[in-house]
C-alpha cells in the first residue's frame, strides 16, 4: 500500500455502520452525508420517516449507502426498539452521533417546567438513551465511536437559552465520564462543539442582518458556519485517525471562542 492509500485509509469509514440522530436536515444531515461519503452505511434518524425519505433518495442518487429508522430520542422504548431494528438489519452500530436537538429561546423566569424539560430531554436524556442502547453492541465488538453535538454555548452562553446551555453542559460532562469508563473497551466518546451554524435551528438569527453584523465582530472567519464545516470533524473522530482522541471537545466555530 502506498503512502496516499495509507493516509486515505486512516480517515475512511468503509464497513462502518453509523447512526445519526436528528439527521433529516441541518448539521445531522451534513454529518450523515459526510460519513456516507467516507464509506459508512449511515442510518438516518429523525422524528418522522417521511422526512427521511428524500434524504435516502439523495444518498442513493449519489451512490452512497444508507437506511432510515425514525424514532423520538426522548422515548425510551422507541429508542431501544429503533436500535434493535438497526442491529437486526445491519448487524452492528459502530458509530453513534447524538445530534437531535431543539431550542426554546426565552428568559429564565419565563420558562415553564415543561419547556425546560423538553430541551433537557431531547439533548441530554435523548443522548443518554441512544448511547445506552448502542453501548452493549459496541462493547461486544470492542469498537465504538460516540460523538455528541455540544455547543459553544457551554463556554459562551447568550441570554435566553438557559435550558439549552444547561443541557449542552450536561452532555459535555457526560462525555468525559463515559470516556473514562469505556476507553479500555475500544470505545471513544467525544463532543463536537459547533459555533454559529446556519440551519433551521438558527433561522431567526441568520436571517437577522443586525444580529449577523454583531456576530461577525466575534467570528474571525467572518461568516456563518455550514453543516459541511462540521461533517469532517465527525468523520475524523469516527475514523481510525481519531482512535486516541477520547473525552475531548472539538470546537468548530470559525474562531468564535478564541475571541473571548
Ligand atoms: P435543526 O436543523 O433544527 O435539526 C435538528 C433535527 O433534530 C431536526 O430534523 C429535528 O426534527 C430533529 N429532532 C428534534 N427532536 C428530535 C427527537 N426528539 N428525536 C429525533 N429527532 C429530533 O438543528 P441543527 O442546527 O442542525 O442542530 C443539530 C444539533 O447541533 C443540535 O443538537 C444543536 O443543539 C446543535 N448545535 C447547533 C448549532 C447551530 O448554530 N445550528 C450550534 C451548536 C450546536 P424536527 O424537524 O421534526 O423537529
Amino acid at each position: 500500500m502506498d503512502e496516499r492509500s495509507r493516509h486515505e485509509e486512516q480517515f475512511a469509514l468503509q464497513g462502518r455502520v453509523a447512526l445519526v440522530t436528528g439527521s433529516a436536515r441541518g448539521i445531522g444531515w451534513g454529518i450523515a452525508r459526510g460519513m456516507a461519503e467516507a464509506g459508512a452505511h449511515v442510518v438516518l434518524n429523525d422524528l418522522r420517516q417521511d422526512a427521511l425519505e428524500p434524504r435516502l433518495e439523495e444518498l442513493r442518487a449519489a451512490g452512497l449507502e444508507g437506511s432510515a429508522c425514525a424514532f423520538d430520542v426522548t422515548d425510551e422504548a422507541a429508542v431501544a426498539a429503533g436500535v434493535a431494528t438497526v442491529v437486526a438489519a445491519r448487524g452492528r452500530v459502530d458509530i453513534l452521533v447524538n445530534n437531535a436537538g431543539i431550542q426554546t429561546r426565552k428568559r429564565f423566569v419565563e420558562f415553564s417546567y415543561d419547556e425546560w424539560r423538553a430541551v433537557i430531554d431531547t439533548h441530554l436524556n435523548g443522548a443518554f438513551l441512544a448511547t445506552r442502547a448502542v453501548l452493549p453492541h459496541m462493547i461486544a465488538n470492542r469498537f465504538g465511536r460516540i460523538i455528541m453535538i455540544g455547543s459553544v454555548a457551554v463556554q459562551s452562553p447568550k441570554p435566553q437559552i438557559p435550558a439549552y446551555a444547561a443541557a449542552k453542559g450536561g452532555v459535555t460532562s457526560m462525555v468525559r465520564a463515559l470516556a473514562v469508563e469505556v476507553a479500555p473497551l475500544g470505545i471513544t466518546c467525544n463532543v463536537i462543539a459547533p459555533g454559529y451554524i446556519a440551519t433551521e435551528f438558527t433561522r431567526a438569527l441568520h436571517t437577522d442582518e443586525a444580529f449577523t453584523e454583531r456576530l461577525m465582530e466575534r467570528v474571525p472567519a467572518g461568516r456563518w458556519g455550514l453543516p459541511q464545516d462540521i461533517a469532517p470533524a465527525a468523520v475524523y473522530l469516527a475514523s481510525a485517525a481519531g482512535a486516541f482522541v477520547n473525552g475531548s471537545v472539538l470546537t468548530v466555530d470559525g474562531g468564535f471562542l478564541a475571541c473571548g
